[in-house]
């Protein structure tokens, strides 16, 4: 395990003992988690910034471990990429998220995170089509978020199954844009429909550098055909100023918080009424 062989042998804290305990001890559990029934998905909402109507939502990953309480998905996911354990969890993530997104009103979409692994180590198309087809939900209500790493480039087996993901008529994003090494390329090189935009370009808007800089990946995007959503949505200047700059849509606390399927389809019910 990479993990295990970066601590030096020089210099070992205690602190780093009790670390590697906890990251064993979450593996270990891990396996035991979707069969003991201890993770969940929340959905939050995406919004058109231009009508204010949520027009999708992320599923993100929650586990409540029985001792250690809730336990985030930026602790968990990077342990389970580790020791391959993504990829059956992948795949149940990928099974329940459609399962669920199934019973919402067409066109409402679902964003699903997947890890580059996933990619890399499955037939990850075989698995979507499972999906899909276990579910019934048509392809075009799903989008895989795919975070942005010198590996999707890299990689001819990444793209290729991108490309086969398109034309079984899924969308595809390009999470945390911007972060990465090779942002630009992407738009040359992977076939993708949405650009999401990082929740730090969201918040330092503070210098016209920063603002700038923003607005001109969304004015890129947007000539290259694709949509774009801004993540870590927060108060409604930000929502103001991104739907002027010709941003698609948010997502972030402004909007809400992460919320259960049946808040959701709540919350949908209310729009369809109005
Ligand atoms: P991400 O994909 O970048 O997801 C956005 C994170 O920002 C989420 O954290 C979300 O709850 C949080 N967030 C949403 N709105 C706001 C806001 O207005 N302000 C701020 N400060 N934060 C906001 P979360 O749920 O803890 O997930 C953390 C990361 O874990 C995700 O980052 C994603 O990379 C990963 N993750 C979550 N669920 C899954 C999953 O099912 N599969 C995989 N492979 N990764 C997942
Ligand atoms: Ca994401
Ligand atoms: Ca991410
Ligand atoms: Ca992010």
């Amino acid at each position: 395990r990479a993990r295990m062989t970066q601590i030096p042998a020089r210099g070992f804290q205690l602190a780093d003992q009790q670390a590697l305990d906890r990251q064993q001890k979450l593996d270990r559990d891990l396996r035991q988690a979707i069969g003991r029934n201890q993770l969940r998905l929340l959905f939050q909402p995406q919004v058109n910034l231009r009508t204010r109507q949520i027009n999708g939502a992320e599923s993100l990953m929650r586990w409540e471990h029985p001792e250690l309480g809730l336990i985030s998905p930026a602790e968990f996911i990077p342990i389970a990429e580790e020791t391959g354990l993504i990829v059956d969890l992948g795949r149940w993530i990928l099974g329940e998220a459609c399962r669920q997104a199934a019973h919402w009103p067409s066109p409402i979409v679902v964003a699903v995170n997947v890890s580059p692994i996933q990619f890399q180590q499955t037939d990850i198309v075989a698995t979507v089509e499972a999906a899909l087809h276990r579910s019934g939900l048509p392809p075009s209500r799903l989008e895989m978020e795919i975070t942005e790493s010198q590996d999707l480039v890299d990689a001819g087996r990444v793209r290729d199954a991108m490309w086969r993901l398109r034309n079984l008529g899924v969308r595809l994003s390009i999470d945390d844009f911007g972060t990465g090494y090779s942002s630009l390329s992407y738009f040359r090189d992977l076939p993708f429909d949405t650009v999401k935009v990082d929740q730090s370009f969201i918040r330092d808007r503070n210098s016209d550098a920063d603002r700038l800089l923003l607005s001109a990946i969304l004015e890129l995007a947007r000539k290259m055909g694709k949509s774009t959503i801004a993540e870590g949505v927060e108060d409604e200047a930000t929502a103001a100023w991104l739907a002027e700059a010709g941003c698609t849509s948010g997502q972030g606390y402004h909007f809400s918080r992460p919320i259960s399927d049946l808040e959701l389809t709540g919350l949908l019910e209310v729009e369809r009424r109005h």
